[in-house]
């Protein structure tokens, strides 16, 4: 399924909640959900009531959408869940929150998580002191993510700092401003993920 490249602010209120998919302008009062709090489209303001499959549906596509993850992708970390120990909408969230792009945004290195993409996907970044472009590098236990050195002078990266900077960092992550590095210290249990995510509703999704 190719890439969504309509306005991103229709992917919020498709899903009736904000998403941060747009950094600065989802904290002010330009958000769309704030303004237009119905779903895009001619029968957005029309029936509200869903199905079993359509509430499995809509809690698969926010979790997809918040991390920006591709349908075969994610359906890919749905079966890696699977196999693992544990519960595996539990698995399933930890394998979203350990892609390099999404650590990059947690950090406050990235204004969004497509901002981070990008920002990978040009070599910005190094993981244990080599450099990786792959924003869906996943990222373990003890990995540190720094800026690297060519990067970490440019007037872009400065901006981006200097309005991520005072972000709130998650537990599970070390994060040193002056040195523009942040240290997993441990994946992320359940509790420690902000995400307007239904995981139980996923794999049910999936289970059908
Ligand atoms: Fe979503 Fe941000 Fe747009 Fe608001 S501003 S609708 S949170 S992308």
């Amino acid at each position: 399924m190719a890439r969504y490249t309509g306005a991103v602010c229709r992917l919020c209120r498709r899903e009736g909640q904000k998403l941060f998919l747009k950094g600065e302008r989802c904290y002010s009062d330009k958000c769309s959900v704030g303004k237009r709090g119905y779903a895009p489209g001619q029968h957005g303001q029309g029936r509200k009531k869903s199905s079993e499959y359509g509430l499995q549906l809509r809690a698969k596509q926010t979790a997809r959408r918040f991390y920006g993850v591709q349908e075969n992708q994610f359906h890919h970390y749905f079966e890696v869940a699977e196999r693992k120990q544990g519960v595996t909408g539990d698995n399933l969230l930890r394998i979203l929150e350990s892609r390099l792009d999404n650590v990059v945004y947690r950090a406050g290195f990235a204004s969004s998580r497509a901002e981070a993409r990008q920002l990978v996907g040009h070599g910005h970044f190094e993981v244990n002191g080599k450099r990786v472009d792959i924003a869906s590098y996943l990222l373990k236990d003890g990995d540190v993510v720094s800026v690297c050195e060519k990067a970490r002078g440019t007037e872009k990266m400065k901006a981006i700092i200097e309005a991520n900077g005072a972000k709130p960092v998650p537990q599970w992550m070390d994060v040193d401003h002056d040195k523009l590095s942040a240290k997993v210290i441990n994946l992320p249990t359940r509790e420690q993920i902000e995400a307007p995510v239904e995981e139980q509703l996923i794999v049910e999704f999936y289970s059908r």
